[in-house]
C-alpha cells in the first residue's frame, strides 16, 4: 500500500471574504466547495482546488472570523509548496504577486510569499511527470497556473522520532536530509522537516492538519496500520466528500488519511461548484438560520470585477 501524496491542507483564516479574494482572485484556484465546519456549522470550511476539485490540488480553510495570526513552530506544517510548470511561469508570478503588491523572494526554481495572514507559500517549477492539476482564470494561461501541491514542510524538534513511522508504518520514503516521497501509483508529492523555531502558536495563517490521499478500499487498512503502530488513530469520520482518519505523527504534526472519492460534485454539479452553500445532511435543516448568519462572501462575479 502506498499513500497517493497528498489529498488536502487544512489552515485557518479570520478573515473569510479576503481568503477568497487572495485564493480564488490572486491565486486563481478554483473556490469547489463553500460548506460549514462539521463541528461548528455557523462558521465556513472553505475548499479551493483545481477545475475538477481533485485531491492532490486542494487547498481548505475553517474560518475563525476575526482570530488573530497564528505563528508555526515544532509539529506544525509551516509552508505549503505547488508546482508550476515552468522558469516562464515563476517570471509570470513574481509579476502578478508585485502588482498585487505582496512582497515574493525568488530562489533556484522557487518563489516564496505569504498569504494575508501569514501563512508561507512557495511555488516549484515541477520536477515529475505527475498530471497538473489546474484551474481555469481568466487572467491566468493554464501553461502558467498552479498545478497542485508539490509537499509540505513542517517544523520538528526531532525528526529522528518521526523517521520510524514515517518509513514503516506510513512508507514515506526517505530522500535527501529531512525529506520523504509519498508517491502511489498516480501521485505523488514531500513531507520535510525544517529544525523548529521554538514552540508555535494556532491561529489564522496557519495551518491545522496535511491529510494524505487513500484510495477507497484501502482506507480502514491504513487505519489499522496506524493504530498497531501506536499512532492512536480516530475512528473513521464521514465527510461527505470523503471519509477521514486523523492522527498525530512522532513530530506533532496532525495528520489525516483522507479517501480519494467519493468527491465533490456528490451534492452540486462541476459546472457550479462551490457557488451555492453546501450543507451536509444532517445540517440542512438548519439552512435558513445559517445564510444568515455566516460572513457574506464575494461572489465570483464581484471577483471578476475587481481585476
Ligand atoms: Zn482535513
Amino acid at each position: 500500500m502506498r499513500l497517493e501524496g497528498i489529498h488536502h491542507v487544512t489552515a485557518i483564516t479570520g478573515d473569510a471574504p479576503q481568503n477568497v479574494d487572495f485564493y480564488a482572485r490572486v491565486l486563481g484556484l478554483r473556490l469547489v466547495k463553500k460548506t460549514v465546519n462539521q463541528d461548528d456549522p455557523t462558521v465556513y470550511h472553505l475548499f479551493y482546488a483545481d477545475e475538477l476539485g481533485s485531491a492532490g490540488a486542494d487547498i481548505t480553510f475553517f474560518e475563525y472570523p476575526g482570530a488573530r495570526n497564528g505563528r508555526a513552530g515544532a509539529g506544525m506544517v509551516h509552508r505549503v509548496v505547488w508546482r508550476v510548470g515552468s522558469e516562464e511561469a515563476l517570471d509570470f508570478w513574481l509579476d502578478r504577486l508585485a502588482a498585487e503588491g505582496i512582497a515574493s523572494d525568488r530562489e533556484g526554481g522557487s518563489v516564496r510569499f505569504a498569504d494575508p495572514e501569514g501563512l508561507e507559500l512557495e511555488l516549484r517549477v515541477a520536477e515529475n511527470a505527475d498530471e497538473p492539476l489546474v484551474a481555469r482564470h481568466p487572467e491566468i494561461p493554464p501553461a502558467l497556473a498552479l498545478q497542485g501541491f508539490d509537499g509540505v514542510r513542517a517544523f520538528s524538534l526531532d525528526p529522528r522520532a518521526s523517521r520510524r513511522f514515517l518509513e514503516g508504518t506510513l512508507a514515506f520514503e526517505p530522500r535527501d536530509g529531512d525529506t520523504w516521497e509519498v508517491r502511489g501509483d498516480r501521485r505523488g508529492g514531500f513531507y520535510a522537516y525544517d529544525p523548529a523555531p521554538g514552540p508555535g502558536v494556532g491561529g489564522a495563517g496557519t495551518v491545522h492538519h496535511v491529510a494524505w490521499a487513500s484510495p477507497m478500499g484501502e482506507h480502514e487498512a491504513w487505519r489499522d496500520r496506524v493504530r498497531a503502530a501506536g499512532g492512536g488513530p480516530t475512528d473513521v469520520i464521514d465527510r461527505f466528500y470523503f471519509r477521514s482518519i486523523y492522527f498525530r505523527e512522532p513530530s506533532g504534526v496532525l495528520f489525516e488519511i483522507a479517501t480519494i472519492g467519493p468527491g465533490f460534485t456528490v451534492d452540486e454539479p462541476l459546472d457550479t461548484l462551490g457557488e451555492a452553500l453546501s450543507l451536509p445532511p444532517n445540517y440542512r435543516h438548519l439552512r435558513d438560520r445559517l445564510e444568515g448568519v455566516l460572513t457574506p462572501l464575494p461572489t465570483t462575479r464581484e471577483l471578476a470585477e475587481r481585476r
